[in-house]
């Protein structure tokens, strides 16, 4: 984290610590208490995940766009998502589906996680690597393509974690978890309404734990390449 800071304090002149502090008043006055998760989101400068000119809106309590029709995830749902995985046992190795802006992977990586995160389209990979290695966050491998089916090479792991929408079809990936490890995901129906599921996995059975109504962009199947969105 302090090489964290570090690094990007130079550019950080513009958005003062205050609105940082202010974000965190927000999301503890809606009932966020995990204070190691209010911390890394008092530190990670969330507008550097989003284009310069919607900087400015960056600690509003909003998703916001980041270009291909998807969205940074608004501060509340990061915050809660990240308080049930640390509430859910401490994992180490962690697979984020959906790497999007990488603004919840770095607040994994503040947390002392060592992540791997999966992006299906070309152009947010890229812009996420190039900020990641400017913020000097060495613990995150990012890997292009669908993450669907989770990352079997590398699994086990503590905890998989989708930000999209994933179909209650779709067969979860309870077999890349360690026993003890977890599973949180946003989870649609049928009709596409979403709740934030968590599943306790201890090796043979999975328990499942309701975390309310939610609202993410779909999980999509295939790989969207720069060529095939010039100016996207
Ligand atoms: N936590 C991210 C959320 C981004 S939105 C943030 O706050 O920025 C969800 C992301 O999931 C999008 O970037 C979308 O392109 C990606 N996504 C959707 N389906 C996917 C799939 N099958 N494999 C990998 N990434 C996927």
């Amino acid at each position: 984290m302090a090489a964290l800071l570090r690094v990007v304090n130079p550019e950080v002149g513009m958005i003062s610590p205050r609105t940082r502090e202010r974000m965190v008043a927000t999301l503890r006055a809606a009932g966020i208490e995990n204070e190691r998760v209010l911390t890394a989101m008092a530190q990670v400068p969330r507008h550097l995940f989003v284009a310069e000119a919607l900087a400015s809106r960056a600690y509003e309590p909003v998703s916001l766009p980041i270009g291909w029709g998807q969205t940074i995830s608004q501060p509340l749902i990061v915050a809660r998502m990240l308080a049930a995985l640390l509430d859910s046992g401490e994992p180490q190795r962690v697979l984020e589906i959906g790497t999007g802006s990488a603004y919840q992977t770095a607040l994994f990586a503040a947390l002392g996680m060592e992540v791997f995160s999966i992006e299906r389209v070309e152009g947010l990979h890229i812009a996420a690597k190039e900020l990641l290695q400017r913020l000097q966050i060495p613990t995150v491998h990012l890997r292009l393509g669908d993450g669907s089916c989770g990352w079997e090479e590398l699994a086990p792991f503590n905890a998989v974690v989708f930000t999209a929408a994933v179909p209650c079809a779709l067969p979860p990936l309870f077999h890349q978890l360690v026993p003890g490890g977890c599973l949180l995901m946003p989870q649609a129906d049928v009709a596409d309404e979403q709740r934030l599921k968590l599943y306790r996995w201890n090796g043979q059975d999975a328990e499942e734990e309701d975390l309310g109504g939610c609202r993410f962009v779909p999980l999509l199947s295939g790989t969207v390449n720069q060529k095939d969105h010039i100016g996207a």
